[in-house]
């Protein structure tokens, strides 16, 4: 009992320094929650992605989803224990927990065997990610230093996957991607770098 209590004592001062430095920890908690349900969410959305993706011409794209999909697990992972340090937790309803992810769901496209439209989800999901995480770096820049350097680590491998997604699409003679989204792509990966 007392142990909890000792734990307990440095949790509020570590977040009382948070709040004196400028962070508003409700709404930091909020976006956290979000952001880690949206990896969640899109690591099992991954997982039927990858599946589909097995014999597909261009093979390719089957290790780009894999990355992204163990990628996305371990973002989860990362950020989760941080969530429980700021006083947060996770929703005890899965179906809540998806219900509020701060992503859409990154659906298997119904023609899945284009491998454009599996480029164009796992765009959307990258952008997406980039966004929510982006505004936990800015809420956390030189105020709280713990969570932005998990947000940080987080956004750079994001980054990483667009370059793979990138360096696949002006590889691959089947992409096709329409202009406006390989515009979009070039834009985030010039842009966060
Ligand atoms: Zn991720």
């Amino acid at each position: 009992m007392s142990n909890d209590q000792d734990r307990s004592v440095p949790k509020i001062v570590a977040l009382e320094v948070l709040e004196k430095n400028g962070v508003n920890v409700q709404r930091l908690i909020e976006l956290i929650r979000k952001g880690v349900g949206a990896e969640f969410t899109t690591y099992y959305y991954y997982t039927i992605l990858r599946m589909h993706c097995t014999g597909l011409e261009g093979e390719g794209i089957k290790e780009i989803v894999e990355d992204a999909r163990i990628e996305d697990r371990n973002h989860f992972e990362a950020m989760t224990p941080r969530l429980y340090e700021l006083g947060g937790s996770l929703p005890r309803d899965i179906r809540e927990f998806a219900d509020q992810a701060g992503c859409p769901d990154a659906y298997l496209p119904d023609n899945w065997q284009d491998i454009n439209s599996i480029l164009k989800v796992l765009l959307e999901a990258e952008q997406c990610a980039i966004r929510s995480w982006g505004e936990v770096c800015d809420m956390t820049a030189g105020k709280d230093p713990r969570t932005y350097d998990i947000a940080q680590k987080i956004m750079q491998e994001e980054v990483d996957t667009r370059h793979g997604l990138l360096s696949f699409c002006q590889k691959d003679p089947l992409v096709t991607l329409e202009e406006s989204l390989l515009d979009n792509l070039h834009m985030l990966v010039n842009k966060v770098v």
